[in-house]
């Protein structure tokens, strides 16, 4: 059976991605599954720039149809950063979530309430022959002064859906994998998915 490279090395995406594919029931493996190592730089300007760098080098690396996301929160507040820098928003060298969490509330700490946010992905499925299609998907909440829950990963304890009264990391995967960005994202490229596997 033909397998998709998930082109990551971020468990938390792992952990979700596995889930929305299996549902669909496409084999998937990762760089580690067949040890690969890459590291790409995004130093593109754009999500799709950086989720297309990804998945066309390890769809090249590899020789398996490869999928990658980049993926960042949005807050109003601060002009839509931290954005496609989501994963370095600190000053801290060694900055962990805990770390850019803390750091987002403390640029936030004097601007007036509901912090209005939204977390985006972009996903790119890459084919090795050099074909690649985009997909995308958006999730809108609010970001909190204090955390809540155990879920998840990144932002997501500080990061309210307004409508639910409950944080990313209060949902199951089950719920999260039913709204988030990047479940929209894959439902999004569910038909180039299931074109490409037969499934
Ligand atoms: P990248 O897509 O690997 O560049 O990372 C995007 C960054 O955005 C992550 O490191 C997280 O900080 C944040 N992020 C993306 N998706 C989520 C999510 O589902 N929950 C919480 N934070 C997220």
């Amino acid at each position: 059976m033909k397998k998709l490279l998930i082109a990551t090395n971020n468990q938390g995406k792992v952990l979700e991605l596995q889930e929305l594919l299996t549902g669909i029931g496409i084999e998937f493996i990762t760089p580690a599954g067949i040890n690969l190592q890459l590291e790409v730089e995004e130093d593109g300007s754009t999500y799709q720039e950086n989720a297309g760098k990804k998945a066309r080098a390890f769809a090249q690396a590899s020789g398996l149809i490869s999928l990658a996301d980049d993926s960042g929160l949005e807050v109003e507040a601060l002009g839509g950063a931290p954005g496609l820098y989501s994963a370095r928003y600190s000053p801290k060298p060694d900055a962990k979530d805990a770390d850019r969490r803390a750091f987002l509330l403390e640029n936030l700490k004097d601007r007036p309430r509901p912090w209005k946010a939204h977390f985006h992905a972009t996903i790119a499925v890459a084919v090795p022959d050099g074909s690649m299609e985009f997909a995308e998907g958006n999730c809108y909440g609010e970001i909190i002064p204090e955390e809540r829950g155990t879920g998840g990963f990144g932002y997501d304890p500080i990061f309210l859906l307004t409508d639910l009264g409950r944080t990313m990391s209060e949902l199951s995967m089950d719920e999260k994998n039913r709204l988030s960005h990047r479940a929209l994202a894959v439902i999004a490229a569910m038909p180039t998915l299931k074109q490409l596997f037969s499934v």
